[in-house]
């Protein structure tokens, strides 16, 4: 069985990952893969916006570094890509970053439910015992709504982020789930299965298995996803990640060239 690409991997350049992407590749191709792409957390217009991603001055490094993999493993298929955040006013400069390099696919992600809280953020994990779980899921659940409709990606990331440390909400939550999957649909954007939700505390796949049955049923295309922060995490927990998407009729997983989809066999 040939894998599904593992299209979610970050570099030291993000200040919080390490192993350079030829060293990714490296663990790529020992573990089978016949194809990657790296997507680390884009600069924002000021470099003193947070500290887990890379600067405006890295930008070209970090395209160099992933063309340098490129050349040191060339039996693997590296695709060029970047986590992009999404954040409401923020559109031109994630537009701008898109028209610098040729990228592959562009994952939108949402980190930020307001100007300041990152959500998934281990510093400012008090944030979360002054607030309600269900406003919280809601705010977050509205931007990725908003992300899926502003034709800036091709993929969402970890489509339920909030839940990372167990801040569950009591209220049923599937209106909001329902919500973006439409938007998903309707403006043709893939969701990926991002297995880094088995390496923190809510222990469960990115998304979970409701909002994955909901895409297959909305017929949502789907990315397989590490989120590697390290050598060893490339491709962690993939045979977890296939099981699940066939479990709910997945039989195709998406390739990114360009910007353009093709569909694979799963
Ligand atoms: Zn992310
Ligand atoms: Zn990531």
């Amino acid at each position: 069985m040939t894998l599904p690409a593992d299209y979610h991997m970050h570099t030291p350049l993000c200040r919080h990952a390490v192993g350079e992407p030829t060293e990714l590749a490296a663990h790529a191709v020992r573990h089978g893969f016949t194809e990657i792409g790296f997507s680390d957390h884009n600069p924002m217009p000021r470099d003193d916006w947070d500290d887990w991603r890379m600067l405006r001055s890295d930008l070209d490094d970090y395209v160099a570094k992933v063309e340098l993999a490129r050349r040191e493993h060339p039996s693997l298929v590296i695709k060029l890509a970047l986590e992009m955040d999404f954040i409401p006013g923020q559109e031109a400069w994630v537009r701008e970053l898109a028209a610098r390099h040729p990228w592959d696919y562009i994952i939108g992600a949402v980190h930020y439910v307001s100007e300041s809280w990152d959500l998934d953020n281990p510093k400012r994990i008090s944030e979360w015992k002054t607030r309600d779980p269900f406003e919280v899921w809601t705010a977050y659940f509205e931007r990725l709504t908003m992300a899926a409709e502003s034709g800036l990606f091709e993929i969402i990331a970890h489509a339920d982020l909030c839940k990372k440390f167990c801040f569950y909400p009591k209220e049923d939550c599937t209106p909001l789930f329902a919500k973006f999957m439409a938007a998903a649909k309707k403006n043709d954007v893939a969701m990926e299965l991002n297995t880094a939700g088995l390496r923190k505390d809510c222990k469960e796949i990115y998304p979970s298995p409701q909002i994955v049955r909901m895409a297959a049923e909305a017929g949502v295309p789907i990315t397989f996803a590490s989120d590697a922060h390290a050598p060893g995490e490339v491709g962690a927990n993939f045979t977890e990640a296939i099981a699940l998407a066939r479990s709910v009729g997945y039989a195709q997983w998406c390739r990114f060239t360009g910007r353009r989809r093709e569909m694979v066999k799963l």
